[in-house]
């Protein structure tokens, strides 16, 4: 029985890729996610003199000036940017296609190539709590009645001058960031604790392949969304009003934190192995301590729920650090619902009928 469990754990140790922690890996990183970074937030950049150059214009007229398939091709290179990006890193570092997490997206149970369908049908999704993250700011810019809405919030939470030098921009800046990531932190647990159901189809991956990260769906999207939204519109007033006193560097903060989630998702379902060093780790979840989310083994369940910080898992008890990850002998629940049937239906009909047939079952025990 040992020997089985030492075995399985060789196979999934033979997949990791480890990144060599250099200045210069972090540099080429940032560097790389900077495409990702202009396109996401091209239209709520604040406006500026910096440089004497309209970025947000210049961006937008570029684009509309490329013609249909050329512009086409920037649009879909800038959603599939970071799998891209990731796959090419896995390969430079393995050197072989076969250790690629995409190659793995055969093993995992269920459909065939359902991770890559869900991928595709993720494109066209509605993605709520991206969409608050991104474009509640968006509105806040545009819209002038949403601003003073905004801003009366903000004045009466926090007294008149209170904020009157940097580092209280800063501050409120880092305060708005920890509301937002305490919104992902309670409605990743919730959907743990009360959205099993739905929340299943996400553990229902038997590899982590780097595009398992998009086994959501719909109900899934709106269920995150909605728990999120107190948090994520309170988040608002606080990021707000800093980008509005701080501008650019707040800003360039803000965008690096919102592509950072995107990035961390990617990588934590991706065999690159990325430990942040001390102190950053007592303050950023590493992308592959998710490996332990998806963990199969009991000792791992319901823990390290974070998207982009550790701190809130820190505070409730639930963080789980990389000395854990020798334990790890396999992902996800191989005989879930989700792994039987089309990966059209369960995308899209199975977490409704399962979170169905759940209320019908309280409702016949508590009539
Ligand atoms: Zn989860
Ligand atoms: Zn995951």
């Amino acid at each position: 029985m040992n020997n089985l469990i030492k075995e399985k754990n060789k196979t999934f140790l033979k997949y990791i890729i480890n990144i060599r922690r250099s200045k210069f890996t972090y540099i080429i990183l940032l560097l790389a996610i900077a495409p990702r970074v202009l396109w996401m937030t091209k239209d709520v950049m604040p406006d500026s003199n910096l440089f004497a150059l309209n970025v947000k214009l210049n961006f937008n007229n570029f684009i509309n000036n490329l013609g249909f398939t050329k512009s086409l091709l920037i649009k879909s290179l800038s959603v599939s940017w970071l799998f891209i990006l990731i796959t090419f890193f896995e390969f430079i570092k393995s050197k072989s296609i076969r250790n690629l997490s995409i190659s793995r997206i055969n093993y995992s149970k269920g459909g065939k190539y359902a991770d890559l369908i869900y991928y595709m049908l993720s494109l066209f999704e509605f993605k709520l709590s991206y969409l608050t993250y991104f474009a509640t700011l968006g509105i806040a810019r545009f819209s002038g009645s949403f601003r003073s809405f905004l801003n009366k919030v903000y004045e009466n939470l926090v007294p008149i001058d209170f904020f009157s030098n940097s580092f209280m921009i800063l501050f409120m800046f880092i305060l708005g960031l920890l509301i937002f990531e305490l919104g992902q932190y309670i409605s990743h647990r919730v959907s743990h604790a009360y959205f099993w159901e739905v929340h299943e189809f996400h553990h229902s991956a038997t590899e982590m392949n780097i595009l398992n990260v998009n086994r959501t769906g719909p109900l899934h999207q709106a269920i995150i969304g909605i728990i999120d939204l107190p948090f994520v519109l309170l988040g608002v007033v606080f990021v707000n009003q800093s980008i509005v006193q701080g501008q650019w560097p707040i800003f360039i903060m803000w965008t690096i934190f919102g592509v950072a989630g995107e990035c961390f998702g990617f990588i934590g379902h991706s065999s690159l192995k990325l430990i942040f060093p001390k102190p950053i780790s007592y303050i950023f979840l590493s992308p592959s301590l998710h490996w332990l989310h998806h963990s199969n083994n009991p000792k791992h369940f319901n823990k390290n729920f974070g998207r982009v910080l550790c701190i809130w898992d820190q505070i409730f008890g639930t963080y789980l650090d990389e000395t854990n990850l020798k334990d790890i002998k396999g992902f996800g629940f191989k005989h879930s619902a989700y792994n039987k049937y089309n990966p059209l239906y369960c995308y899209y009909i199975l977490p409704i009928k399962k979170l169905l047939q759940r209320k019908l079952k309280i409702n016949f025990r508590f009539p």
